[in-house]
Parts: C-alpha cells; sequence; structure tokens
C-alpha cells in the first residue's frame, strides 16, 4: 500500500485568470504523491456576502504567515487519504464559524491539495476517491454565452449571464460541443447586429456585448435556434441574475443601470416571471437578493415545474443556510462551489443535505479561475445535475475537457437525467 502521509507542502502566490493574486500550494505524499492547487477566487461584487472570506483579515501575506507558522507543520504527517480528519483540522485551526481566521480559499487549497495527493499516490482518479455511494455521473454543462453585472466592464446586461444548455445531448461532449456552436454563432450574430462590437469578451470568457438583457437574451435564442436547426437538439436557456448586484437596500429596489430601471421585490417577481414565459427558460439563478429566501420560494412556487430555480449567493454552499431554504422551499437546484464554503467535506454535507431534500447540486467554477480541474471530478463524484464551467477560455475549457476524459474513462457513465428529475416536479 502507498504512503498517503503528507511529507512536505510548498506555498506561494500565483495569479488567476483574471490577474488577481491568488494562492497556489503543492502537497507531496511519502509514498511520491504530488498535487498542484491554486485558488479560484469570485469577483467583487459578484462573491456571496455569506461565503467565507478568502484570506485571513490581513490579506494574503498575514495567511501565507499563518501557513508557516501554524497550518503547514500541523498538516506534515497527517494521511492524506483522510479527508474528514484533515478537514476536521483545518476547522480547528480556524476556530471561527465560517474560517474567519484563516480564509476559505486557504482552507480549499489544502482541502483539495490533499484529496489530488492521495488520488496521486494512490493512483485512483479523483471522481473515485470522493464518490458517494451512487453510481457516477457527468453534470449537463450549462455555458455562459453573454456577460454583464459584476463579471464585464462598459454598458453590458446588468445580469452577470446568459446561458444555454443542451437538452438531449448524446454525451457530455456534445452538450460541450453545442454550448461551443452557440458561443461561436452569438459572436457572429453580435457582430451583424451591433456596428460596435469588438469581440469582447467579459471574465468568463462570455462575450460582452452592449445590449440589455432583453437584447442579450434576444441574440442568444436566435443563436440556439440556428444551433437546434443544424444539430437536431433542442437547446433552452437561462440566467444568472447574481441579483446582490442589482439591489439597493436604501432604496429596497433592484437598481438596472443599463436598463436604467429599478424594480420593487414584487415587480423583480414579475419581471423575471416574465422572462421565463417568454423565452422558455430553463434555469434561473439568483434572481433575488441573498437574504430573500421568501422571493425565492414564491419563484419557486410558481415557476419551479418549469424552470430550475437555482440558489447560488443566497445558499453560499452553508449548511445552515441551504437547511433554511430547505424549509421555505426557495430553490429546486444549488450551487456548490468549494471555495465558498472551505473544505471537500463542508461542500460535499452541504451537497449531500441538498440531494437529500430533492434539491440537486450544480458544481460551479469562480469568474477568477486557475488551471485547476477538481470541479469536474466533483461534479461526478457528487452526481451534480449541472456544471458551471464557462463555455470557452483556458481555466473554463480545461475543467470540461475533463470531463470528455471521465466520459471516455467510465464505462457506461451518463449524463446526470435533470430532464426527468425537472418533469417529475
Ligand atoms: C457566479 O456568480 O456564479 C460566479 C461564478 O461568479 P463569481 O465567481 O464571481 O462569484
Ligand atoms: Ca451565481
Amino acid at each position: 500500500m502507498s504512503d498517503t502521509r503528507i511529507k512536505e507542502i510548498r506555498r506561494r502566490t500565483v495569479f488567476d485568470s483574471r490577474g488577481v493574486e491568488t494562492l497556489e500550494v503543492e502537497i507531496l505524499t511519502k509514498g511520491g504523491g504530488f498535487a498542484r492547487m491554486a485558488a479560484p477566487f469570485g469577483a467583487p461584487g459578484s462573491r456571496g456576502e455569506f461565503e467565507a472570506p478568502a484570506y485571513a483579515p490581513g490579506g494574503l501575506p498575514e495567511t501565507i504567515g499563518l501557513l508557516d507558522k501554524e497550518i503547514i507543520p500541523a498538516l506534515i504527517g497527517m494521511d492524506a487519504a483522510q479527508q474528514d480528519k484533515i478537514d476536521d483540522l483545518l476547522v480547528s485551526l480556524d476556530g471561527t464559524a465560517n474560517f474567519e481566521r484563516i480564509g476559505g480559499n486557504t482552507s480549499t487549497v489544502l482541502s483539495l491539495g490533499v484529496a489530488r495527493a492521495a488520488s496521486d499516490t494512490l493512483k485512483v482518479p479523483l471522481y473515485e476517491l470522493l464518490s458517494n455511494d451512487d453510481p457516477p455521473t457527468l453534470p449537463t454543462p450549462l455555458g455562459n454565452v453573454i456577460g454583464g453585472g459584476a463579471h464585464s466592464l462598459g454598458p453590458a446586461p446588468d445580469m452577470q449571464e446568459h446561458m444555454v444548455v443542451a437538452v438531449g445531448a448524446k454525451s457530455v461532449r456534445h452538450a460541450i460541443e453545442i454550448n461551443l456552436k452557440v458561443h461561436r454563432t452569438a459572436g457572429r450574430l453580435l457582430e451583424a447586429h451591433d456596428p460596435g462590437f469588438a469581440g469582447g469578451m467579459d471574465d468568463e470568457d462570455a462575450w460582452a456585448a452592449n445590449r440589455d438583457d432583453v437584447g442579450a437574451l434576444e441574440i442568444l435564442e436566435q443563436a440556439k435556434k440556428q444551433v437546434e436547426d443544424e444539430e437536431g437538439v433542442e437547446i433552452r436557456m437561462g440566467l444568472d441574475l447574481a441579483a446582490d448586484r442589482l439591489w439597493n437596500p436604501v432604496k429596497g429596489k433592484y437598481c438596472y443601470a443599463r436598463e436604467g430601471t429599478e424594480r420593487t421585490p414584487a415587480e423583480q417577481l414579475d419581471y423575471v416571471g416574465s422572462l421565463i414565459e417568454r423565452f422558455n427558460l430553463v434555469y434561473v439563478e439568483d434572481a433575488f437578493h441573498s437574504s430573500d429566501y421568501d422571493s425565492f420560494a414564491s419563484l419557486n412556487a410558481r415557476y419551479g415545474r418549469r424552470c430550475i430555480i437555482c440558489a447560488d449567493d443566497i445558499y453560499a454552499s452553508n449548511y445552515a443556510r441551504t437547511q433554511v431554504g430547505i424549509e421555505k422551499k426557495s430553490a429546486r437546484a444549488m450551487i456548490i462551489k468549494p471555495n465558498q464554503v472551505g473544505t471537500v467535506t463542508g461542500a460535499r454535507r452541504t451537497a449531500a443535505l441538498a440531494a437529500r431534500h430533492g434539491v440537486r447540486p450544480i458544481i460551479s467554477n469562480r469568474s477568477g479561475e486557475t488551471a485547476d480541474t477538481s470541479i469536474a471530478d466533483l461534479g461526478v463524484a457528487w452526481n451534480a445535475m449541472m456544471i458551471k464551467a464557462g463555455v470557452r477560455g483556458g481555466g473554463r475549457i480545461i475543467k470540461l475537457n475533463a470531463l470528455i476524459r471521465i466520459e471516455q474513462a467510465v464505462p457506461g457513465i451518463a449524463l446526470s437525467p435533470w430532464q426527468d428529475w425537472l418533469a417529475a416536479g
């Protein structure tokens, strides 16, 4: 049996896809295993208010000091194959409820890095090592085609992500290819419709269009129809409003700067409902600010049988916040981002809680990404219904390509049956 005990941990700072400094660690085991892991990062204005802070209160310099003095020495000699013990140690070293002392990115790179180091030492794929008791499935990629909100500059749409998902794709590879075709087609349509469009992209390699949200959805609808005709496959559209950024608590209204409109929560509910109906949306994430469980629940009661109402910033991958949402029936799906909660075990527990109560987990990247592909493995291991990892661009396509490799490596693995689940109500 290979020796999975941790021999050495190196640390440094590098830069993420947005050019922001981030923490990277390398973990070496006594049995010769190696893992390199860097932390992804959400955009200011898009990171959830309730997620773990990224680093120690003094930022990366204080974090590095904590790593050198306390955290790395405590981890040396621990068994990388005992994920629960590693994660318990990180929680106790931190000593706060939400990684406020050492930071959620700090704990996540160590937690995921340890998992990868164990996987490398034992020569067992990460999705197999972290698998729950159910047979693995492939998450369907939800592709961000036109961006806006906190991920864009200039007169982009107010909402953050205008997305597509292939219905009835034959394989994960096919679903990825369809999203790429829609992305390409949408680019050509934007070029034809907007004389000022110069092919600019946002932080997630979605097109940065000079359009409001309805204008973006109209282009997306045209693009998807063209690809539907070419491919003979149904494609549906979705939105991430990232509504915290639209919400003005002083006014008590959602403020759409590009559109020049303000909406009360009741008007927001009607507006989002009208978009679901007009564009036959199959997915709506964060339609309300992250304290408004009740408006989420109203939208879910009205549309949850035909459209996946998904919670991201409001649940923040956090067990207790997810429990509240489950009780209030606020959403039928939730985003899992490991660094919102800070450990593999924390993310797994929240995903399992959701799944037990019929709320489907969706695994997601961050807008500032790295070369790590672990979310592909986590999506497979935990039967995530979908994956949010953009459509193209270096830090995103590598995660989608990782799914293609898993599809090839696991005989008989299928896409998660999300449409059956939606239809079952
Ligand atoms: C999101 O809101 O789903 C997202 C990926 O953005 P960020 O990483 O900026 O929070
Ligand atoms: Ca989101």
